[in-house]
């Protein structure tokens, strides 16, 4: 059984869960283009055996913009010129994007295993 107490405790969590899926929903509502991603930097050595890279790893050089995407099923790390950049930012936006997606499944689903428990709590043998 649920009493009238409960049953408010029930109301202020389920609001707040609510109001949690329209912010993580509304910053996902957006106009601009995406690339399918992964943006990171790395720091590379040049290959010249008297450069200060080839002996210590924190001389590498960069860092430089890649995005690692999925041709064919392999992944592939590909390195941005210059000019590129924004297709860089379009791909770390495509990040943030699945990761509030991913946080707007997961209070979905605190908002169903909510409402499923005041069902269960509400369920009586039939007499
Ligand atoms: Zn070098």
């Amino acid at each position: 059984m649920i009493n009238p107490e409960q049953l408010s405790r029930y109301r202020q969590t389920i609001r707040k869960i609510s109001d949690r899926i329209e912010h993580l929903a509304s910053r996902c509502l957006f106009s601009d283009p995406l690339i399918h991603g992964s943006a990171t930097e790395v720091f590379r050595k040049c290959g010249r055996a008297n450069c200060k890279c080839a002996t210590n790893d924190a001389d590498r050089h960069g860092p430089y913009k890649v995005i690692q995407v999925v041709r064919d099923g392999k992944s592939r790390q590909v390195c941005l010129r210059r000019k590129q950049e924004e297709q860089w930012q379009l791909a770390e936006h495509y990040q943030y994007q699945m990761e509030k997606l991913a946080e707007l499944k997961e209070t979905c689903l605190e908002l169903q295993q909510t409402v499923t428990e005041i069902i269960e709590k509400r369920v009586q043998k039939f007499p």
